[in-house]
């Protein structure tokens, strides 16, 4: 009992590092054994010889761990994992009742704007795309489409835009509608949105989570789970069955021993680009919170007290043509999507999102890995000369 009480008040890199100090009961290995049965004997008296264990779906005991070491990192009553992070935005949005309304940010992951976009379409829901980290323009939605639902990203993807999670929960709480958070650029180690007051943060752990591109897995925590909404959720879950897999949770456990120590290396490493980019002749502008240039460089740091991510954009000076050239010369960042990952990645978000969005043609995304910050500023400085 002790020892589970200092485990309690341990911080939560200790906790994450030890994945919560668990030990196999078995063999006292400091590493849990995959769990591959998907189904669990009885006894002859047909009770179960473990009450914890009946099917796979919902007692897999490494996807109850990877749970609880996400819901105490975002302090949170509880958590959920999904087998993407896709798959925890479809349930959430699930809990909205048809003809209801939804107030989602514009210009955010597109894969979340365009399935919401297709789900409101196919269920009457009315869907409001605005632009969130504006208060006026979500007070003003707010008042006036009375949301069951409001969804941010923040910071977003990918215009590094911030929201005051803070002042989006209290307006969206004023008409009793829910406050969900997509806090996948940040992670649970440099902010968590519950404190702010969010119902329910959302992460795709398949970024930095995971950490290592080979993971698809998304995660949700609420600060109530006895909430009608937690509680739609859950069942969903459960009865839908989007579970993700025990070996899954078993590599992003083996992930997220190392997720406090690659943010802090992340974070400086996009930092030190941020600011070499920010200083380069043919650089137009750089989009990035920890940069005293970003319009909400204030609020980023109240709300990232340990750090601004790895994900940052930049606009060349030029059209697609340059900035797709930039792109071809790179060689230590690798021409793929998705972010997170310790290995450097760039995207030209128009190649992929056409003129849906606005992104503009000439913004190039970086998410920045733990790889020696000379080569990757050595990279970006030959692709731009
Ligand atoms: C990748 C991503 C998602 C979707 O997660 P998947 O795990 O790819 O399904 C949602 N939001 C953001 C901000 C993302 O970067």
């Amino acid at each position: 009992m002790a020892e589970q009480q200092k485990r309690a008040n341990q911080h939560v890199t200790t906790r994450m590092v030890q994945a919560n100090g668990t030990i196999d009961p078995q063999t006292g290995g400091v590493v849990p054994p995959i769990q591959s049965s998907t189904t669990f004997a009885r006894n002859s008296d047909y009770s179960q010889i473990s009450p914890n264990h009946l099917y796979a779906r919902d007692d897999d005991d490494l996807v109850r761990l990877g749970e609880d070491i996400l819901a105490k990192a975002e302090n949170a009553d509880a958590g959920l994992l999904f087998p993407s992070g896709m798959a925890a935005i479809a349930a959430v949005m699930r809990t909205v009742p048809n003809n209801g309304t939804i107030i989602l940010q514009s210009q955010i992951y597109w894969g979340t704007t365009k399935w919401v976009r297709d789900f409101c379409a196919r269920r009457e829901i009315n869907l409001h795309e605005i632009e969130c980290s504006d208060m006026d323009v979500l007070a003003k939605t707010i008042g006036t489409a009375k949301p069951d639902l409001v969804f941010v990203e923040t910071p977003s993807n990918p215009w590094l835009r911030v929201t005051d999670i803070a002042q989006a929960a209290a307006l969206s709480h004023e008409v009793g509608a829910k406050l969900v958070v997509d806090s996948t650029a940040a992670s649970p180690v440099l902010s968590n949105p519950l404190a702010f007051g969010a119902d329910i943060v959302m992460h795709s752990a398949t970024k930095s989570i995971n950490g290592h591109s080979d993971v698809l897995a998304g995660f949700l925590a609420t600060s109530d789970a006895q909430s009608e909404i937690w509680q739609a959720i859950a069942m969903d879950r459960h009865d839908a069955g989007a579970v993700l897999g025990s070996f899954e949770a078993w590599l992003l456990i083996r992930g997220m021993r190392t997720l406090p120590l690659r943010m802090e290396r992340m974070c400086e490493n996009t930092m030190a680009v941020a600011t070499f980019l920010q200083n380069h002749p043919k650089v137009e502008a750089v989009l990035y919170p920890g940069l005293t240039s970003h319009e909400k460089h204030e609020l980023a740091t109240k709300q990232m007290p340990n750090g601004y991510g790895s994900l940052l954009s930049f606009q060349v000076k030029g059209d697609a043509k340059t900035a797709l050239a930039v792109c071809a010369k790179l060689e230590t960042f690798k021409r793929a999507t998705s972010l997170g990952g310790v290995e450097s990645l760039v995207e030209h978000r128009h190649s992929i999102e056409g003129d849906a969005t606005g992104v503009p043609e000439n913004l190039i995304r970086l998410s920045v890995g733990i790889e020696h910050i000379q080569d990757l500023i050595g990279d970006l400085n030959e692709a731009l000369s």
